[in-house]
């Protein structure tokens, strides 16, 4: 080490917004010192330039923290682009290393499914995302694979619903769509007390779905979980133009999700890694900030609404669990991060309220500038839906009603226009209401 290196300061030492801008532009990955913003990478197969090479990359083929670049081979093996955008996600995260898919739900199947075997069996949350819930219900019981669905905002559901062949706890907080949330360090008490006597391979593994709060607003490894999925296509990627998924977690499963995605194939493209490694992360914190100022205006607005019968938003004091949100939804600085997410019911004048939130939202539909009906959350322009028909069309109706996510029921995502401007849009919208 020369006195130069001696003297500069380590990246790890500096905070994680800046480190998000900057990235580790002396990464093992590739070399781009000379480049302020990093190369696009876009080769499906690598130049060898010996037989001997080749077979060393196929032997290194998913070992973590290579010091050195790695030995490139095919694309859906590993590539630069996206490795480099795995490096800055794990940072986000908090975590040893992060691996990237082709979207969240194929980052969701890989966590799921290159932890568990035949006969064995999960415990889940009663609501989750729709696909999600098709994935537990549908296709894993194909593999003899089931799960349980318990309410976990009572932490001790798990022990009552865990058996010996339990391996995984999956969950999302805040939940989608009801922004209920989930006490991730309480889950974790509960499954170590599970995990005790169990030998290594048949440990309960706990996954948090950090979708709807992003890394910025929330750290689940932190606070106890073993692995972290986050669609890439909403918040992280942020501008709504390419679609991702990533887990995160400890080098012990580098291995494992490395193969499971060679394999399987659902691996990200170079371009959409560029995109997110470029644009997204960068601006995450900044995003995050200024779309979460306007869902506390929005949240607050709709609150004294007399055309609103509830309204579920972590950072309101009349939030269930608002004790427990300020414990668990901290941004990068320590700061209470509630997120840009949130929920309400109508209370019309005449009807029910399902036919209210349709004119509602058809109203906005046609009517509002700020506003866009559409799935889809996170990015800078604000989002409306209704849950129950269109996104969580696929859990059943009773499961949906206990949960409390009824067919009136709408979901926003802020984004970041001016929430005067929205809440003006808004307001126009309660004509029909
Ligand atoms: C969108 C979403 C997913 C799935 O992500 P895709 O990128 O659309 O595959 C999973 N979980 C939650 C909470 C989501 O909002």
């Amino acid at each position: 080490m020369n006195s130069n290196e001696k003297q500069k300061k380590s990246q790890d030492s500096y905070r994680l917004r800046t480190r998000l801008i900057h990235g580790s532009f002396a990464t093992g990955k590739w070399d781009y010192d000379h480049h302020v913003v990093p190369p696009e990478s876009r080769s499906t197969t690598y130049r060898l330039s010996s037989v001997h090479r080749g077979a060393a990359g196929f032997v290194e083929f998913a070992t973590p923290a290579a010091q050195r670049a790695p030995i490139y081979i095919y694309d859906r093996l590993d590539e630069p682009t996206r490795g480099m955008l795995e490096e800055n996600l794990a940072v986000a995260e908090g975590a040893e290393m992060a691996v990237t898919f082709a979207s969240g739900m194929a980052a969701i199947s890989a966590a799921l499914c290159s932890l568990l075997s035949a006969g064995e069996c999960v415990v889940a949350h009663r609501v989750l995302y729709g696909c999600t819930h098709e994935l537990l219900t549908h296709w894993l019981p194909r593999w003899n694979i089931t799960t349980h669905f318990v309410d976990l905002t009572r932490p001790e559901s798990v022990a009552e619903a865990a058996t010996e062949n339990t391996r995984v706890v999956y969950f999302e907080t805040p939940v989608n769509p009801t922004m209920e949330l989930i006490d991730i360090a309480a889950v974790r008490q509960v499954v170590d007390q599970l995990n005790e006597g169990r030998p290594e391979n048949a440990r309960i593994r706990i996954i948090v779905d950090n979708t709807f709060a992003t890394p910025f607003c929330q750290h689940p490894l932190e606070l106890g979980a073993d692995l972290v999925v986050n669609s890439l296509t909403k918040a992280i990627g942020g501008f709504g133009t390419d679609m991702g998924g990533m887990v995160a977690g400890p080098n012990s499963y580098y291995n494992k999700l490395m193969l499971y995605r060679k394999d399987f194939g659902g691996v990200l493209s170079p371009r959409a890694a560029w995109t997110i490694l470029v644009y997204g992360l960068p601006t995450l914190a900044t995003r995050m900030v200024n779309q979460q100022k306007a869902a506390q205006h929005v949240a607050n607005f709709l609150l004294q609404h007399p055309k609103v019968a509830r309204v579920v938003y972590p950072g309101l004091p009349c939030h269930p669990q608002h004790e427990l949100a300020r414990r668990q939804m901290r941004s990068y600085d320590g700061k209470f991060a509630p997120g840009s997410l949130l929920y309400f019911e109508l209370r019309p004048t005449s009807g029910s309220p399902a036919a209210a939130a349709e004119r509602f939202e058809d109203y906005i539909a046609e009517n509002a500038y700020t506003i866009t009906l559409a799935v889809s959350l996170g990015q800078i322009k604000t989002l409306i839906e209704s849950p129950y028909s269109m996104t969580h069309a696929a859990v059943p109706e009773e499961e949906k009603i206990r949960s409390g996510l009824h067919p009136g029921g709408i979901r926003l995502s802020l984004g970041l226009e001016d929430w005067h401007d929205i809440v003006a849009d808004l307001e126009a919208a309660f004509s029909v209401v």
